[in-house]
């Protein structure tokens, strides 16, 4: 079994968080350290540490978290205009934590994708 992170006691609801949604697959909340005015947090319920973890069988959750993204997007008001969805994988990803979630981010433009190669 992988180890738990804090995501499984916020989807348990042991350690606080703003939820936006939750069903039997997924869980939304915002995330704590919000870098844009929308910054929301979509996770499978069950631990995959990162996308090197995924496997076959976890194809519905993933597509799920899409279905998840879009519905909040519509309903934070930021569809329209749009947003960046991001996952983090590994060291240089910017993985900080090992629970797999995909940042829904949006509120303003977010600028480019990335900084410039050096
Ligand atoms: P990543 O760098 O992709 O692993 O992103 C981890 C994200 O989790 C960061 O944006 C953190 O601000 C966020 N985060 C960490 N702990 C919490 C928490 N307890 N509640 C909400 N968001 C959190």
């Amino acid at each position: 079994m992988p180890e738990e992170t804090i995501f499984s006691k916020i989807i348990r609801r042991e350690v606080p968080a703003t939820i936006l949604f939750q069903d039997d697959r997924v869980t939304a909340f915002r995330d704590i350290n919000a870098k844009a005015p929308t910054h929301i947090l979509i996770i499978p319920n069950k631990v995959i540490p990162s996308t090197n973890d995924v496997t076959p069988e976890d194809e519905g959750v993933l597509g799920h978290l899409f279905i998840v993204a879009a519905k909040l997007a519509k309903e934070q008001g930021i569809a329209r205009d749009g947003y960046r969805l991001i996952v983090n994988c590994g060291r240089h990803g910017g993985q900080e934590v090992y629970h797999l979630h995909m940042h829904l981010m949006g509120g303003r433009p977010l600028g480019p994708m990335l900084m410039p190669a050096g």
